[in-house]
């Protein structure tokens, strides 16, 4: 039972100090926003935690509290300064979504994996997953009730942020009627609300703005105009000045257009290495393909990452999807 999840993860950290908490590579709104909450709930206890990621924050994220203390290993050398016994992994679909931050666990470390992803296996000691959550956001909401723990401004600011961003502005199909009364009760709490859409969904940079230039003028539509697809090589990232962030949102251009089931964003990352973003309209479900490349995520939203020529990385992955379209 959820109630019984909740109270045996809740125990997971009572019983336990000096944890690490971490989130998935190339982490996302709640990816961080589900670490800070976690940062924030182990601190209300009183207890010892630090917050790691293989990547660093995004720059709009920065404003999330304690966001600065995250650490990346992108600004870390060498061995861990200590390997940690307890870890916490939020917004993880499967173990290897952690990354290097392994390298930080005890190999008799015990995890507690809090998730909303379907495609998750359960890699935890301690499982606290709920598929049909908007966001790994939403069930720290359920934990700290559990826990008897009001979020004040700052806690209640990053579960917000989790929300919106992974129901893209309220919109998408996970936006339920849970949802909107947590969303209530935070912005009760003091979230500004109009300022974080503005800032998080509406705003672009001038390297978003020239990528998107780009990405559009090679869309390209399969025969049967179901399947939408842009790609974007390292030479485009240099070339506009964009960063991997500016990648955000980019997918929902081909996803968008009338008549098509599937969009698909490829992000070539060195010479070989590609990284799929896909996007369903429900029909098909691209956590599916995803995991058929050794990826995941859900329904309508997942990735996966395949190391070929791009070329032949986009024949590969529009033929699966193309492939189930017409087997339904
Ligand atoms: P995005 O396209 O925004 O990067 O990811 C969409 C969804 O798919 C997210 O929920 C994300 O966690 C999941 N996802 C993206 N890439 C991967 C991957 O390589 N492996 C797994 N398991 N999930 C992924
Ligand atoms: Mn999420």
């Amino acid at each position: 039972m959820w109630t019984e999840e909740l109270k045996e993860a809740a125990a997971f950290i009572r019983e336990r100090d000096d944890f690490l908490v971490v989130s998935h590579v190339q982490p996302d709104g709640d990816a961080i926003s589900s670490t800070v909450v976690v940062g924030w709930l182990l601190e209300k206890l009183g207890k010892k935690y630090t917050m790691l990621n293989e990547g660093a924050v995004p720059s709009r994220l920065h404003f999330l509290w304690k966001s600065s203390e995250i650490l990346s290993l992108e600004d870390l050398e060498g061995e861990p300064p200590k390997k940690f016994r307890n870890v916490i992994c939020v917004d993880c679909a499967d173990y290897a979504r952690v990354g290097r931050t392994e390298q930080w666990f005890a190999p008799a470390a015990e995890l507690l994996n809090i998730d909303h992803h379907p495609t998750n296996d359960g890699f935890g000691l301690v499982n606290l997953m709920k598929f049909n959550a908007a966001a790994t956001a939403e069930i720290l909401f359920e934990l700290l009730d559990t826990m008897e723990l009001e979020p004040d401004t700052s806690a209640a600011t990053a579960i917000y942020t989790g929300l919106l961003t992974d129901t893209g502005g309220f919109r998408y199909a996970n936006t339920t009627p849970l949802v909107m009364s947590m969303a209530s009760r935070l912005l009760q709490a003091g979230v500004n609300g109009p300022e974080l859409a503005e800032n998080l969904l509406e705003r672009m940079s001038a390297g978003q703005l020239r990528i998107l230039q780009r990405g559009l003028s090679r869309l390209e539509l399969s025969s049967d105009q179901r399947i939408a697809w842009l790609w974007v090589t390292s030479e485009d990232l240099e070339e506009t000045g964009a960063t991997n962030e500016d990648l955000e949102g980019l997918v929902n251009y081909p996803r968008n257009i009338e008549g098509v089931e599937v969009g698909l964003l490829f992000k070539q990352n060195g010479e070989k290495s590609v990284k799929i973003s896909m996007r369903s309209s429900g029909t098909v479900s691209v956590a599916a393909v995803a995991q058929a490349f050794g990826g995941g995520g859900h329904v309508r939203a997942a990735g996966c990452r395949l190391t070929d020529p791009l070329p032949e990385v986009i024949a590969k992955v529009v033929g699966e999807v193309q492939k189930t379209l017409d087997s339904l």
